[in-house]
């Protein structure tokens, strides 16, 4: 007995300090992408990009390239493919927002930290390249996430979350469990999962919803007490992902959330790390988190 208690004061407090401190992951994290205007106009909208996505998550919009976060599994190749190094991904894991357009990333200036003006202490980069040299740093606005002001009264230190699983491949929901971890106890928030979604305040939806899984997961959302929020986790519950099938109105077309539950937040990521998960959840719930 002694011993545990020797070694529980030895490891200390395992809980990391988030949101009170940023956590700092590893450099060749792969965050949110950043497309830049003058680069990538310098290679005259070469495409390479676009070919490369095995996903399909960029489209051309004006001879511009579009990457749609929402769809995204940050594999990286485009940037690897990118002969200017015009698109990146940076480490911001703020990933999250109430407006799925805004996950739709589109060719920006660059602005540097360290030009007149410049905020905040950037943001490093990784090309996904072996001999990455990127030195630049990235300074990004804020995506936005709108939370409900009378939401966030009603569930004040009390959101608890039913986990569907309509057909994921195991890897948001593993993440989403680290949640409920020492390492990040979500539970210190107040947010938690219960087993019953009439005891939920909002579902945690994981995967791409394909036909086999609408009806159970139309059902779960039929039992679920007002206001009945839906949080896509995860590019497959977003987009679809891997799975999507973009031909509507073909009957198995696999496109995440079903037109009935329509999410009212999204977190991008394949999967989203627990950092950008937690902090949506906070940021919904219209606690600020540090930047
Ligand atoms: S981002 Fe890179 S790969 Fe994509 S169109 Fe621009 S220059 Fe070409």
């Amino acid at each position: 007995m002694f011993e545990i208690f020797l070694e529980r004061f030895r490891q200390k407090t395992r809980t990391v300090a988030f949101p009170a401190s940023l956590p700092a992951l590893p450099p060749r994290f792969r965050g949110r992408p950043f497309i830049d205007a003058d680069r990538c106009a310098a290679a005259g909208g070469c495409c390479s990009c676009v070919a490369a996505c095995p996903w399909h998550a960029i489209s051309f919009e004006n001879t511009k390239p579009a990457l749609d976060m929402g769809m995204c599994i940050f594999c990286g190749e485009c940037a690897c493919a990118c002969p200017q190094r015009a698109l990146v991904f940076t480490t911001d894991w703020r990933l999250a927002s109430t407006d799925r357009d805004a996950l739709v990333v589109r060719p920006a200036a660059y602005a540097s930290p360290r030009q007149p003006g410049g905020q905040g202490a950037g943001l490093r980069a990784s090309s996904g390249l072996a001999d990455d040299d990127d030195e630049r740093l990235y300074v990004l606005p804020e995506l936005p996430i709108t939370s409900v002001t009378s939401l966030a009264a009603a569930f004040a230190r009390s959101f608890r979350l039913r986990q569907v699983t309509a057909a994921g491949c195991g890897a948001c929901e593993a993440d989403l469990n680290v949640l409920g971890t020492v390492v990040y106890d979500m539970g210190r928030f107040g947010i938690d999962f219960v087993a019953s979604p009439r005891h939920a305040d909002a579902i945690a939806l994981t995967g791409p919803a394909p036909r086999n899984m609408r009806a159970a997961l139309l059902d779960c959302y039929a039992a679920m007490p007002a206001p009945k929020v839906i949080i896509a986790v995860g590019a497959c519950a977003i987009s679809g992902g891997m799975f999507r099938r973009v031909a509507p109105p073909a009957p198995d077309s696999i496109q995440g959330a079903p037109p009935q539950c329509r999410p009212a937040l999204f977190i991008p990521g394949c999967p989203p790390h627990p950092c950008t998960t937690l902090d949506a959840f906070l940021r919904f719930l219209d606690q600020r988190t540090p930047r």
